[in-house]
Order: C-alpha cells, then structure tokens, then sequence
C-alpha cells in the first residue's frame, strides 16, 4: 500500500497556447502536496521498523504529511510548532488526528522541543533531508516517464531541496539523467541558488519571501551535490510574480496554490523552451482571502 495517488499530468494549453506545457497535478495529493510521497515513505518504512509515534516540527505541509501518514498507518503523531502559527494549519493537523502542541516564539524553538520529544519508540520525519523522503519522492517521476517521453525541462520549486533530491532520483531511475531541471525560488528564500552560486551551502540570515514552504534557511548538503551532478538551472522569482503563477493556475484550471508553487508556474511561462513539465506541488497555506492580500502589497 502506498501513501500517496498517482497524480494527473494535464496538458494546460489554457496556462499557454503556444508552447507545451504539462502539468503534474501534485497539488491532489490526500495532504494537498507533493510531500504525501515521500514523507509517506519514511513514515512507512519507520513504523515497520518498529516507531510507535512520529515526531514532527513543521506547521505547514510536512507536518500535514506526516498527520495524514499516521492516520493511515495507525501511527499516533506530534506535531510541535510555533506561536506563529496558523489556527487554520493547526486545525488541518488535528483533523487528522495529530496532536499539536504550541511551543516557542520561532520554529528553532519548536523543533528543538521536538527533538526533546524524541526516544527510542518515536522517529522524528524531517521535512526535507532525508534519503527515505527522496525515495519517496522520486516515484513523480516514474509516473512521469509511464505517461510522456522526456520534455525539454522540468520546473520545480526548491524549498530545502528534498523535492529536488527526489526528483534527480527519478530521472536516474527512469533513464532520464539528461533532462534539466529549472529549480525556482522566490527573493528572500533562495538559499538554493546562493549555493549554487557560492558552490557551497549558505545560510540566510532569515527568510523574507511570503513563499514560506520555501523557506528553508539552508538546502541540505545532497541537494548541492546532486546539482553538481545534474544539469540544473536556478531561476529567483519575486513574491507579486509567483502570487501571479497562482491566480494563473486558479483562473485557468480552478486551482489553488500556494505562492511556493505559484513561482513554478510564473518561471515555466517564462521559459523559451517548447516542451516543458511543471510540477505542481500545491500546499494547502493558502485560501481565496490569503490570496487576495497577498495582490494587494
Ligand atoms: C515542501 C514544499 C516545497 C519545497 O520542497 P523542498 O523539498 O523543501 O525543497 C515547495 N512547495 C510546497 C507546496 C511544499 O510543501
């Protein structure tokens, strides 16, 4: 049994008549994201290892992931987050029967509360950096290669980089090692494209962008190496651009994303390359209000 559906690929000659480009509809997923995948995984291979809870310090889409997996596997799970915040993102948790407890001004506060919830029973599910949640991930891909032959491109968005970790594994798995991958942040969260650019992991001071899947202080350290190993081009986008990408897609096909993935749409209308597919990885911070403050600034 797995986690996640085998999502639609849909070509959108709505988002763009005169180009082709695909849409991998990830965004359907149980959780709302592409995290389902490979946070499902782990979560799986965790429990058969014997974790009686899971441990997660993500108010957003990882920790919603991990919620949703434990329901499934029958596993009780801690969801440790900030103040900050949402009551709507705590109440998405709780509905599948997470516990949440509120600890701390900042996610650092929350997640070392987490780590200290952590012991021999429990596994702790990060929300990027880990080789379970890469093989979980890379299984897009292969549904990509049953259903298309190669594009020119993929576009992706980079949080921490464990969507591109996952997805660099899939090429390899299918054949495809030679596809480049656009991998789009926003202007405050582009501690991916620093990296690449410094041929190093950088830490930024503190996230800006309203993107705020994006917005992982530093990438892990595979998620450099394997750009080191794959073509990969990093594309910055700025905040009222990929809030753009969302109203696009929402107005095209009656879908609502958040603005981490909104980049992805907005750097994909902007590619010159004919064939593209973009990977809609959804999120569920996001509602018609959000949206429409975010137009505003
Ligand atoms: C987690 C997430 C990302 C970033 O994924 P990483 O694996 O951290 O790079 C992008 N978009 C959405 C909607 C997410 O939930």
């Amino acid at each position: 049994m797995s986690l996640h559906i085998k999502t639609p690929l849909l070509a959108s000659r709505r988002l763009c008549p005169d180009r082709s480009v695909w849409l991998k509809l990830e965004n359907t997923q149980p959780s709302g994201s592409f995290k389902a995948r490979g946070i499902g995984y782990a979560c799986q291979v965790y429990a058969k290892q014997g974790a009686r809870r899971f441990v997660s310090s993500s108010g957003g889409n990882a920790g919603l992931a991990v919620a949703y997996a434990g329901r499934m596997l029958e596993v009780p799970v801690v969801v440790v987050v900030p103040e900050t915040t949402t009551e709507r993102a705590k109440e998405l948790i709780r509905f599948e029967n997470a516990e949440v407890v509120v600890h701390g001004s900042s996610w650092a506060e929350a997640h070392e509360e987490a780590m200290q919830r952590v012991d021999r029973e429990s596994a702790y599910l990060h929300p990027f950096d880990d080789p379970y949640i890469w093989q979980g991930h890379a299984t897009l891909v292969e549904e990509l290669a049953e259903e298309r032959g190669r594009p020119d491109a993929i576009v992706l968005s980079v949080g921490g980089g464990g969507l591109f970790c996952g997805v660099v594994e899939g090429l390899r798995r299918v054949g495809w090692s030679d596809v480049p991958l656009i991998a789009v942040e926003t202007e405050g969260a582009d501690s991916f494209a620093q990296a690449l650019e410094a041929n190093e992991l950088i830490a930024l001071e503190s996230i800006s962008s309203i993107a705020t899947s994006l917005g992982a202080k530093q990438v892990a350290q595979e998620a450099l190496n394997r750009a080191r190993e794959h073509p990969t081009h990093p594309v910055v986008i700025s905040d009222a651009d990929a809030v753009g990408g969302c109203r696009q897609l929402l107005e095209a096909h009656h879908m609502l994303v958040e603005p981490a993935c909104g980049a992805a749409i907005t750097a994909a209308l902007r590619s010159p390359l004919s064939d593209l597919i973009v990977i809609i990885c959804g999120g569920v911070g996001v509602s018609d209000d959000l949206l429409r403050s975010w137009e505003k600034k």
